[in-house]
């Protein structure tokens, strides 16, 4: 009899205490207004220490509105999953109270593990084909590439947009009266003709004679590299003239000679070119931009075209250039990868059987230094893009500070643009960066590292899929 009276007391108690709550810390559609805390634990602190009290079964560190939540639902224990006997958090919202099992080997109805059907229904979505014979996916890809070509409120694509910040820092006019873009060309034009060299020549005199000593060279097969450029050209080249010396040897000898007289401005031929150059190329056209940027355009537009192997000008110059990388080719798959480490993930992602929906050679402009450059991201799913780093590759080390600020400003080109980009840094950690990593762009992003699993990937994957489903 008495304690079911207790129980009465404690549970009207209860009920006084749910009113006040209700009354002083939800808002007027029951949601949890935590700045009101504060003023309520001034103004009712019995009962702050009441919520305390009744929620004592959860752990110390536990929210205050966790245990809110536990008063206003009824919850009177800690909340485990009926499977795996995990613990559940609470959702992140208030009213929706504790989440399902997260817990990825946590086995269901059915008798799998929780990651192997979240694997399975992903598949299955993402294969789906639909009305128009594509499947999700392709339509997914092929529509998040038309929001990108789409044009905006300001009558620009993304893209277009991209570049205008570029172009808009080159033109900005500085203290002497040119622009940003002029002056660096006059900076590295002077620092041609007037860096003098330990040997007392000027850097553009240096370059231009250890030029052309490399084509003076006689290669092995007896042939200067003036002739086997020649020789890839044209016939006439390789005539050999009255002096013994190929057609070749005996132009360029005349062409290193007029290079090298000075003029009445006390500059060779070579370094006025140079100068003539820079200077048109910095010069701002009817377009608005520099020679510069409209070259390095057109330079970046032919080298991301995709040919019918599958690659594109980059790819294809690490495969068969000078630098040979030892571009590979994964499991016939299309898929091209360097190194161990994106062998690595490339294996990872096979075995989630995730490969046929990950395509390689995004290319994505960024800017360095006030100029626009390409950056080639390793691999992408959707709008989603992978990083596969060393922290060797990253800053030698912490060595590297302008290699580190190269990779933070691709990065932070990507995040801006809106993609989802995760670095997996030496095959064992994993880095999801966001628009605030970028504040300082010399910031270390290797301390964002967190232990990179196969399960976390299959969560990014699934994670996607479902995002975009829901749309
Ligand atoms: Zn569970």
């Amino acid at each position: 009899m008495m304690v079911y009276f207790l129980l009465v007391v404690i549970r009207i108690m209860n009920e006084e205490l749910k009113t006040l709550i209700k009354e002083k810390l939800l808002s007027k559609n029951s949601s949890f207004v935590k700045s009101r805390i504060s003023k309520f634990e001034k103004a009712c602190p019995l009962q702050y220490q009441e919520i305390f009290n009744l929620t004592s079964f959860l752990s110390n560190d536990a929210s205050i509105k966790e245990r809110i939540h536990c008063i206003c639902y009824d919850v009177t224990t800690i909340q485990i999953c009926k499977s795996c006997g995990k613990k559940l958090r609470l959702f992140h919202n208030f009213n929706r109270g504790y989440q399902h099992c997260v817990n990825l080997y946590c086995i269901q109805e059915n008798g799998l593990p929780k990651f192997e059907n979240k694997r399975a229904k992903a598949l299955k979505t993402i294969n789906q084909v639909e009305a128009n014979g594509l499947t999700r996916a392709q339509n997914i890809g092929k529509k998040a590439a038309e929001t990108r070509k789409k044009i905006g409120k300001d009558g620009l694509t993304i893209d277009q947009i991209n570049g205008l910040t570029i172009s808009k820092t080159l033109k900005e006019i500085q203290e002497n009266g040119l622009t940003r873009a002029q002056n660096r060309a006059i900076k590295s034009a002077k620092t041609m003709t007037t860096t003098i060299c330990e040997d007392g020549l000027t850097l553009a005199k240096r370059i231009g004679i250890k030029a052309s000593n490399t084509l003076k060279l006689v290669g092995e097969d007896g042939l200067t590299g003036y002739q086997k450029n020649g020789k890839k050209q044209s016939d006439t080249l390789r005539t050999i003239e009255e002096n013994g010396l190929s057609y070749a040897q005996n132009f360029s000898k005349k062409t290193v000679k007029t290079k090298n007289i000075k003029n009445e401005d006390g500059l060779t031929t070579w370094q006025r070119s140079i100068k003539k150059m820079t200077e048109t190329l910095s010069k701002v056209g009817k377009d608005g931009l520099t020679g510069y940027q409209r070259n390095g355009q057109k330079i970046s537009e032919v080298k991301s075209k995709i040919g019918s192997d599958g690659l594109d000008s980059y790819d294809r110059g690490l495969m068969h250039g000078a630098g040979r990388c030892h571009l590979k080719l994964y499991n016939k798959s299309g898929l091209y990868y360097q190194g161990s480490l994106e062998k690595n993930f490339l294996d990872q992602v096979n075995q989630l059987g995730f490969l046929d929906q990950i395509v390689r050679s995004k290319q994505l402009f960024y800017e360095l230094d006030g100029q626009r450059h390409l950056y080639h991201v390793d691999y992408q799913f959707n709008d989603v893009l992978f990083e596969i780093k060393s922290c060797w590759t990253y800053d030698s080390k912490g060595k590297d500070l302008y290699l580190r600020r190269k990779n933070n400003s691709k990065w932070k080109a990507a995040v801006f643009q809106g993609y989802e980009l995760y670095i997996i840094w030496d095959k064992k950690w994993i880095s999801f960066l966001h628009k605030n990593d970028f504040d300082n762009i010399e910031r270390d992003l290797h301390l964002t590292k967190v232990p990179f699993t196969k399960q976390k990937l299959l969560n990014i994957f699934t994670n996607k899929v479902e995002a975009l489903c829901d749309l």
